[in-house]
């Protein structure tokens, strides 16, 4: 079966560099599935899961925003940050979750809002990659 390379590259470096059948990511205007020979394009990706999938198995990686662009034989995501499920500290996702909600419960001005409300996104996402299987 053929397959498509995938690369998901931080400023920090390389998260994952692997091949999967298929490539499932969440962009802005909603879930796609990329597989081998996908036409090309680029697109801006949600704070959200992206899931490889190779034979039996998924990988999954916790993606905050950034942009994927596909070409027929390569995947690449760029992201400010993006980590594998298994590299997720999931008691510190659920500390920055907690610190978050009471943030806003504070109800600080609309900008800091704002930015809670990311860091909230982010921490969710992070719990809830950690638990895909
Ligand atoms: P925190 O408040 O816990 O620092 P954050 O959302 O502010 O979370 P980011 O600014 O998004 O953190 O990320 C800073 C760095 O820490 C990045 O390298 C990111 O991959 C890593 N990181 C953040 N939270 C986690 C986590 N729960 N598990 C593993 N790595 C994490």
């Amino acid at each position: 079966m053929k397959t498509i390379k995938v690369n998901i590259v931080t400023p920090n470096g390389p998260v994952s560099e692997t091949e999967a059948d298929m490539v499932i990511a969440s962009t802005e205007t909603g879930e796609i599935g990329i597989l081998p020979g996908h036409i090309a394009m680029v697109a801006p990706l949600q704070i959200g899961a992206l899931r490889l999938k190779k034979d039996t198995t998924t990988v999954n990686v916790a993606v905050h925003g950034g942009f994927i662009e596909v070409r027929p034989d390569v995947v690449t995501v760029l992201a400010q940050n993006a980590e594998l499920a298994t590299d997720i500290d999931i008691a510190r996702a659920q500390r920055a979750a907690k610190r978050a909600e009471e943030q806003l419960q504070a109800k600080a001005d609309k900008l800091d809002a704002q930015l809670v409300e990311l860091d909230l996104k982010r921490a969710i996402n992070r719990i809830n990659v950690h638990n895909m299987k």
